[in-house]
């Protein structure tokens, strides 16, 4: 016997359909409201609730700070590494950098730098416009743990934009990892590194390597000789959504809407003659 499919599949979900609609599907959390944040006036500026490292003014927010050149507006390294004086956890970070439009050296020795998360977790900052090098050490790379998914790179002397987006990892009691941190990169609006799971701290002589650390520390930009350029450096704290579950989640039954019932000759013949004594006094309003 050959069987309908369609028609057997209409019988199956016909009445589940029909159930869905006359139904709404609650979480059963109480979700506390977002908070309000108020954007800035394009996606590069900070929103009201960003930490601004880096405005254009000076350095302050960062140990050694003053050793850093900052010239209308842009910071250039100089020396050693600068460190925020604050620390963080989970953040949302944005920075723009520039390698030098003068191009010396090759491969990592050409515009070569380095945000730290936590100090630990370097993304690479490199001059990768026609510049080749190790795959796991090019701009957008976690250094020597994974290429970055696509090479974004703007010409040396534009302006490179990171939007970073950082779990911290988390330790147990006995140092053993918790969860491992996760970095999402951002690199002049392409996908460059997608919740990537850290290995460890980023290290040049070493493999990586998970050590216990507190639940927050600095964000550092590596000095490493060359005169790349920095911009517009701020972040946000990131903090998860807030509900409590006060029941398991559960249906709202609606009453489907009712048609409404057709109208009978009677009550037809009665509106007729309602519109039509209406009309009349009307008429008469105007003499
Ligand atoms: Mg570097």
């Amino acid at each position: 016997m050959t069987v309908c499919r369609f028609c057997l599949y209409s019988v199956i979900t016909l009445p589940l359909t029909s159930l869905s609609a006359a139904q709404e599907w609650k979480s059963g959390v109480e979700w506390q409201q977002p908070p309000i944040v108020t954007p800035g006036t394009t996606n590069d500026q900070p929103p009201s609730d960003a930490i601004v490292l880096f405005g254009g003014r000076d350095l302050s927010a960062f140990e050694n700070g003053d050793q850093w050149l900052v010239q209308e507006g842009i910071a250039i390294p100089r020396q050693q590494e600068i460190v925020s004086k604050q620390h963080f956890g989970d953040i949302q970070l944005h920075l723009e950098w520039s390698a030098p439009a003068e191009i010396k050296g090759n491969g990592q020795g050409r515009g070569n730098s380095g945000v730290y998360l936590m100090e630990k977790y370097e993304v690479q900052i490199l001059d990768s416009y026609e510049n080749p090098t190790y795959f796991d050490g090019q701009a957008g790379s976690v250094y020597k743990q994974t290429p970055p998914m696509a090479n974004a790179m703007r010409k040396p002397g534009e302006w490179n934009t990171y939007d970073i987006f950082f779990t911290a990892p988390r330790f147990k009691v006995n140092g053993d990892v918790e969860t491992p941190g996760y970095v999402t990169l951002i690199h002049n609006g392409v996908l460059a590194l997608n919740h990537f799971e850290l290995l460890g701290s980023s290290s040049y002589v070493a493999p990586p390597r998970y050590e216990p650390h507190a639940e927050t520390g600095p964000i550092s930009l590596q000095f490493h000789g060359d005169l790349v350029r920095f911009r517009n450096i701020w972040l946000r704290e990131l903090k998860p959504a807030v509900g409590k579950r006060t029941s398991a989640g559960f249906n709202i039954v609606k009453e489907p809407a009712r048609e409404p019932e057709p109208e009978t000759e009677e009550a037809s013949a009665q509106k007729a003659v309602r519109k039509s004594d209406d009309s009349n006094d009307s008429a008469a309003g105007d003499k």
